[in-house]
C-alpha cells in the first residue's frame, strides 16, 4: 500500500515527539473506524518507538504508519542514529525529511536532506520532502528559498521517481502558530513549487507530484485550503494528536 496515488487526497499526522507506544495503540485503535469510509490516504508519522506497535494495530485498516527522520547512511557506526531499512523493518512505509523542525534546531543542510531522500526512495519508502520559508524569508522573497530547497532537496532524483516522492509546503510561519496561510497564500506557493518541478522534471511528471500543506491545519480550515487546485493534501502537527480531531480534516468536505 502507498500513501501517494495522484489525485487522491493525502492527509499525513506528524506526532512530533509525543506519545507513547502504548497511547499510539490506543489513538489507531480509536483512529481507524472514523477513517475507514474514506478514499483520502491517511498517514501517521510517529516517534520512532512507536511505530512497530502502530504499524501492528493499524493492520488490517488503510492507516499507514511513517517515521519522522532518518540517516541517509545505510548502516554503519552513528550512534543514535537510525537507517531507512530499520524503519522499514518496524513497519513504516513513509518517512518525513526536511521539516523545518529539523532544518532549524538540527541545522540540517539541502545537501544532507538531499541524500536522505535518495536513501528513501532506494529503500523503496515514500519521503515526504518538506519546504517552506521563514518569516523573514517570506518578506525578503520566498520564492528563491522555495526553489533553492526543491532543487538541492531533489538533486539525483529520477524522472520516474519523482512521483514517489510527496512534497510538502509548510511555510515556517504557519506551523504550531496558529496562522494559517491564506488558501490563496498557499496555493500560489504550491502552484509555484510545481512550476520549479516542471522546470526539472517536466510539466507532465510535476502535475502528477502529491504536494500537501502544512501549518495550523485544523478541521476549521481544512476544507478551504483542500479545494484550492494545487493543494493535494495536508501536513498537520498539532491537530493529529486528537483521533476524533484529525479524523475531521480526513473527512474536510
Ligand atoms: C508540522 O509540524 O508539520 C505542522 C504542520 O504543525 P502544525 O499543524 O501544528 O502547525
Amino acid at each position: 500500500m502507498r500513501l501517494y496515488v495522484a489525485k487522491t487526497a493525502v492527509i499525513v499526522g506528524n506526532w512530533k515527539m509525543y506519545k507513547t507506544g502504548k497511547d499510539a495503540v490506543t489513538f489507531v485503535k480509536q483512529l481507524m473506524p472514523l477513517v475507514e469510509d474514506t478514499k483520502t490516504k491517511v498517514g501517521l508519522a510517529v516517534p520512532f518507538t512507536a511505530i512497530s506497535l502502530a504499524a501492528k494495530a493499524a493492520e488490517g485498516s488503510d492507516v499507514l504508519i511513517g517515521a519522522q527522520n532518518m540517516n541517509d547512511a545505510s548502516e554503519g557506526a552513528f550512534t543514535g542514529e537510525i537507517a531507512a531499512s530499520m524503519l522499514k523493518d518496524a513497519g513504516a512505509t513513509f518517512v518525513i525529511i526536511g521539516h523545518s523542525e529539523r532544518r532549524k534546531i538540527f541545522g540540517e543542510s539541502n545537501e544532507q536532506i538531499n541524500a536522505k531522500v535518495i536513501r528513501a526512495l532506494d529503500e523503496g519508502m515514500t519521503p515526504v520532502f518538506c519546504v517552506g520559508e521563514t518569516e523573514e524569508e517570506r518578506e525578503s522573497g520566498h520564492e528563491e528559498i522555495l526553489e533553492s530547497q526543491i532543487i538541492d532537496g531533489l538533486k539525483g532524483v529520477s524522472k520516474d521517481d519523482l512521483s514517489k516522492v510527496i512534497v510538502a509546503y509548510e511555510p515556517v510561519w504557519a506551523i504550531g502558530t496558529g496562522k494559517t496561510a491564506t488558501p490563496k497564500i498557499a496555493q500560489d506557493a504550491h502552484l509555484h513549487i510545481r512550476n520549479v518541478l516542471a522546470d526539472s522534471f517536466g510539466k507532465t511528471k510535476a502535475a502528477k507530484v502529491v504536494i500537501l500543506y502544512g501549518g495550523s491545519v485544523k478541521p476549521e480550515n481544512a476544507a478551504d485550503l483542500m479545494k484550492q487546485k494545487d493543494i493535494d493534501g495536508a501536513l498537520v502537527g498539532g491537530a493529529s494528536l486528537n483521533p476524533t480531531t484529525f479524523a475531521d480534516i480526513v473527512h474536510f468536505k
